[in-house]
């Protein structure tokens, strides 16, 4: 698809304007050496789980696009500017602006402040971090289901969190969250559109409208569900469409945006708390009066070849409903579908809950239906499928407790949590899989 020789020496010519130089001496390698280092690191690499395939179908990763690839690497060989300030890299910093603008228009932002950063914790810890210096003395609420960094980071922020209860479905239970509003002064709710163990999309409108009511700030995490607000016309993700009334929000390319591990993204929907960052460092100097990324951001240096990447998808995968994003995720919506009707159907696994994107949780009938049985099976039934020699399956394991799932099932509870397992169908290769996903499903039922 993509000839990596080529895209090494797109900058040659312009690298070559400048007067010949020799590499020193000290950064030379002998070539036998080279290439027995390069077959030690592709042996020791083989230590990993198939995540290109569509057999693995466990935890939320999925492969980068090989053009975000060529565009990263292309960019870091010949350049690895840094996106901190404009002097470290002026091409990839306007790259950065050009693909966060894209994020902001999907998410229904004209007006914002926003940047990439190195991870979706870090985007969520800028988030609370404003959130704290807007409302200085009042507690940040997220929801039990939400992203664990988020209670972490209340603690790194020295703020008091506090847990709100999730109803059967995993979304934020409102009322719940009404009685903290009025027993606690709570300036900032997390909403998770997205929830990283089922896909669990709060109920950000009804958020939206408590917001007004209690005055607080609605920052939306949607690390991992960001990009389905292409398809916010589909029955079921409406709800992405209220994200343009939020005060923030946090997506995470590396997640669904096909990108390699170093992007997330933070967007604020008033681009005046930029104030907040101001800081006076002697060494960021400046070539000109606009404002630098480096200026608007928690932390220092970045990949400026993430930005590459990421202005290169976008290009090539427009965020549109009917092409592109829309087209990848159309697929991974359906397979998921398709995985829980039939888990819903067959007479040895019950589905937790109908999923709300790509993940789906499941867990295998028992004699008794106790919980302790259930865990029991399902690790045998996730160890069996990982070591299966020709027909192999990756899953993913979920601990829950009594208070979720919508099954009709009578469950007896003789331990506190039951461990179930889960699926991240996250490549639109999964759609064409999920047969085969579900036969092997079903043989590892039997055995
Ligand atoms: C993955 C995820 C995060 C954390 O993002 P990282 O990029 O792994 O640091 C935060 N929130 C949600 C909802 C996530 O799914």
């Amino acid at each position: 698809m993509i000839d990596f020789n080529y895209v090494a020496k797109l900058l040659d010519n312009w690298k070559n304007t400048w007067e010949d130089y020799s590499i020193d001496q000290s950064l030379i390698v002998d070539d036998q050496q080279i290439t027995n280092n390069f077959n030690q690191l592709s042996e020791k690499l083989k230590n990993n789980y198939p995540f290109h395939h569509p057999c693995y179908a466990g935890q939320m990763l999925k492969p980068p696009h090989p053009l975000a690839v060529a565009a990263y690497f292309t960019t870091m060989l010949n350049i690895n500017p840094n996106n901190h300030a404009l002097d470290g890299g002026a091409a990839t910093a306007d790259l950065e602006k050009e693909s966060v603008k894209k994020l902001a228009n999907m998410f229904g932002f004209d007006d914002y402040l926003g940047h990439l950063t190195s991870s979706g914790t870090i985007a969520n810890l800028e988030a609370l971090w404003i959130a704290r210096q807007i409302n200085p003395n009042k507690s940040i609420a997220y929801s039990n289901q939400s992203h664990y960094t988020h209670s972490r980071m209340c603690e790194v922020l020295a703020i008091k969190g506090i847990g709100i209860k999730t109803d059967k479905l995993g979304k934020m239970d409102l009322f719940d969250l009404e009685n903290n509003l009025k027993n606690n002064d709570i300036g900032t709710v997390v909403t998770t559109l997205g929830t990283t163990s089922t896909g669990a999309l709060d109920d950000l409108k009804q958020i939206l409208i408590l917001a007004k009511k209690y005055n607080f700030r609605v920052h939306v995490d949607t690390a991992y569900g960001g990009f389905y607000s292409v398809l916010s016309n589909l029955k079921g993700l409406e709800v992405f469409k209220a994200i343009s009334k939020a005060d923030s929000v946090v997506i995470d390319p590396h997640k669904h945006g096909l990108q390699p591990y170093g992007c997330g993204c933070i967007i604020f929907s008033d681009p005046l708390v930029g104030k907040f960052y101001s800081h006076d460092s002697p060494y960021t100097y400046f070539t000109s009066k606009e404002l630098h990324l480096g200026e608007i951001s928690l932390e220092c240096s970045r990949a400026g070849a993430a930005a590459s990447a990421l202005w290169t998808t976008l290009n090539l995968f427009p965020l549109r409903e009917n092409e592109g994003f829309g087209a990848i995720l159309n697929k991974t919506l359906q397979a998921a579908n398709i995985l829980s009707q039939k888990i819903k159907l067959s007479n040895d696994y019950i589905l937790l809950l109908e999923p709300q994107l790509d993940i789906v949780c499941y867990f295998p009938k028992t004699k008794n239906m106790k919980s302790s049985e259930i865990s029991a099976k399902t690790e045998y039934i996730f160890k069996y499928l990982e070591n299966h020699p020709t027909e192999p399956l990756y899953l993913a394991k979920l601990k829950i407790n009594k208070d979720i799932g919508i099954y009709d099932e009578n469950i007896h509870w003789d331990t506190d949590t039951m461990t179930i397992l889960r699926s991240c169908l996250m490549k639109p290769e999964h759609l064409d899989y999920v047969d085969t996903i579900f036969d092997r499903l079903t043989k590892a039922f039997l055995v």
